[in-house]
């Protein structure tokens, strides 16, 4: 399994796009947030979909470079046409859009539609904690991708629709939740598939509506689903999935669930809260940093060694993989060597 550092797999992501007809300004950018999220450890989100991307560009399905619209807008919020730009670059425009009406108006929302993938959504919310703001991230898939059964069905309905929070703390990394409205992301199910290796059991139910552990019972026909979060209380994760997919959905008009479309999108929605028009910054602080430190100081429960706060995972992952490098399965490293030579790079150099 080859290992890269951080600087050789941007550098191999950004090639690839800018050859592939991105400019380089968004190629840079589509590397930056692919690499960070393989340094996060969410693989399904990183360079593996290099070839899915590049594929989307040659079907003419994203626009590199398409100019976004704002079409509606005032003080707070703003409705965005994102004309199938690659949907990295404009949910990072869209974030940097809420953080900036936050400045002036404590709260923002920007709802954004005609938007490619954006990733890994904990990539944006972060940018407002950076800015010493709460961001909310949510997205839909614009009607498609129905993966996850609803709650008591036994067929894919819903998209993953997942929800991604981040605050900051005074001295640590934000505190970041970024998780599925299904048990896992479909990317996950993606990457096992490409591994050969079977996913936990309580991921999947096969055509049939039974368990399974196989992904191939998602990723080839006859298709199973991907359970909503929740376990034995999965009709949580299903109303969760089910307002998100409202408010990624119905609010930017790319559309949900059941609405027949067959184009890949993510219906977003940015949310930017600056704390320090409700609270003195400092007094925030104290609040977020007792409550992980309250959370800390459980007990463990058999099995578990410490607690953890949301995003830490993610933080202590990459800090190890800026050390020590990032693997990269072989299959995948196969698929990007391959995408490389399409787009006319007879030889990758890093
Ligand atoms: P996951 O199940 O790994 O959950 C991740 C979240 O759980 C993080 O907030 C993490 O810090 C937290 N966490 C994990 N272990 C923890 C522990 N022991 N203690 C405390 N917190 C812990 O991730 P997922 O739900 O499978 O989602 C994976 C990724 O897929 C996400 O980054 C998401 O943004 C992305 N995604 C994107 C789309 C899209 O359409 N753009 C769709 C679905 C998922």
């Amino acid at each position: 399994m080859p290992n890269f550092t951080q600087n050789q797999l941007q550098k191999i992501t950004t090639d690839i796009f800018e050859a592939g007809g991105v400019p380089s300004d968004e190629a840079e950018i589509i590397g930056e947030l692919l690499v960070a999220s393989n340094l996060a450890g969410h693989d399904s989100h990183g360079v593996i979909r290099i070839p899915q991307y590049i594929g989307l560009i040659d079907a003419g399905l994203i626009q590199p470079g398409a100019p976004m619209h704002i079409e509606r807008e005032s003080t707070s919020h703003a409705l965005l046409n994102g004309n199938w730009g690659f949907g990295h670059v404009i949910a990072q425009k869209a974030m940097s859009l809420a953080i900036e009406k936050a400045k002036s108006s404590t709260i923002s929302a920007i709802s954004v539609y005609n938007c490619n993938h954006i990733g890994r959504i904990g990539s944006y919310p972060l940018m407002a904690a950076e800015a010493g703001m709460v961001g909310i991230t949510m997205v839909n898939a614009g009607g498609t991708a129905r993966y996850v059964a609803p709650f008591g069905g036994s067929d894919g309905r819903l998209a993953t629709n997942p929800l991604a929070i981040a605050t900051p703390t005074r001295n640590g990394h934000p505190i970041l939740l970024d998780i599925t409205s299904s048990v896992v992301a479909q990317g996950k199910i993606r990457v096992a598939f490409n591994r050969g290796e079977p996913v936990p059991l309580g991921w999947l139910i096969n055509s049939e509506g039974e368990p399974t552990q196989d992904p191939r019972d998602l990723m080839e026909s006859p298709q199973g689903a991907l359970l909503p979060l929740g376990g034995i209380a999965g009709h949580k994760g299903y109303a969760l999935g089910l307002m998100i997919d409202i408010l990624g959905g119905a609010l930017s008009g790319a559309g949900c669930s059941g609405s027949g479309n067959t184009r890949l999108q993510n219906g977003v929605l940015m949310i930017a809260l600056d704390i320090a028009n409700f609270t003195a910054l400092d007094d925030f602080y104290e609040h977020v940093d007792g409550l992980i430190a309250h959370m800390k100081a459980s007990p463990t429960a058999p099995g578990f060694d410490e607690i953890l706060a949301p995003g830490e995972i993610e933080a202590r992952q990459t800090e190890r993989r800026q050390r020590e490098g990032i693997p990269i399965d072989d299959e995948t490293w196969r698929q990007i060597q391959e995408t490389a030579m399409e787009v006319g790079l007879s030889e990758l150099k890093f």
